[in-house]
């Protein structure tokens, strides 16, 4: 059993590194909610595609913001769904152009202050784990936990066209770990809330442990945190 008060875990960390999954599972084993940031980000980034406009048009992107209705529901499964005006685009934000869109727009500060309240007030609700780029430095700086996800861009790139393919949309290998290199220069160069390590998160690699030894080493570090 978990301590009764309420807590937070930031997971940060490049595209691929499996935070999303090995969020989800520890959220599951733990019984509390995972919030998955990137979603979020791919919402605007989708819109914005719909919308034909250049996202690193930061005025156009700017623009936008209050036509935006951004809901975090969670299915029966227990699965985070994102609504954008009221319709449900969970499918359509996995689509690998919009991981581009999501991460241009992300480097524009105004849109990053429009999230922030959001990302705080699921946080005070409950306890989380919350995954993305700026979790432990900017969103949560007082998180109870934070830890820095990483794994050597290959075996990231490996994974990420793996997933595509079982999504239905496969992708070859160099075209991903393209992808993953840009947006990881993207993600740690932009000058908002840059991708980097928080001085007290603890580093976990996991390009050569298993999903399940992964997981092992995430809820040992968070119990060792918040008590067990
Ligand atoms: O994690 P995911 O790949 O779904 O995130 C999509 C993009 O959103 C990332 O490339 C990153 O640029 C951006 N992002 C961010 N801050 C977060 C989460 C995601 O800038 N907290």
């Amino acid at each position: 059993m978990m301590s009764k008060k309420i807590f937070s875990v930031a997971v940060d960390g490049p595209s691929g590194a499996g935070k999303s999954t090995l969020s989800k599972a520890v959220a599951a084993e733990l019984g509390i909610v995972y919030v998955d940031t990137g979603a979020i980000y791919r919402t605007i980034g989708y819109y914005v595609f719909c919308k034909e406009i250049d996202p690193k048009d930061a005025p156009a992107v700017i623009a936008i913001l209050p036509e935006l209705d951004i809901q975090m529901r969670y299915g029966d499964d227990g699965l985070q769904r994102m609504y954008l005006n009221g319709e449900d685009v969970s499918t359509q934000i996995r689509l690998p152009q919009i991981s581009m869109y999501a991460s241009a727009v992300s480097a524009i500060p105004e849109v990053r202050e429009f999230l922030l309240e959001m990302q705080r007030e699921l946080a005070r609700r409950s306890s989380v784990i919350m995954d993305g780029r700026d979790i432990g430095t900017v969103v949560l700086p007082e998180a109870d936990v934070k830890i820095f996800l990483t794994a050597a861009a290959e075996i990231r790139a490996q994974r990420r066209a793996k997933e595509l393919e079982e999504r239905g949309t496969p992708t070859p290998f160099e075209e991903v770990l393209r992808d993953i290199q840009q947006r990881d220069w993207n993600d740690s160069h932009r000058a908002a809330a840059p991708l980097r390590q928080a001085e007290d998160a603890v580093l976990v690699d996991t390009s050569e442990l298993t999903f399940d030894e992964s997981k092992l080493k995430l809820l040992e570090v968070i119990k060792g945190r918040v008590g067990a």
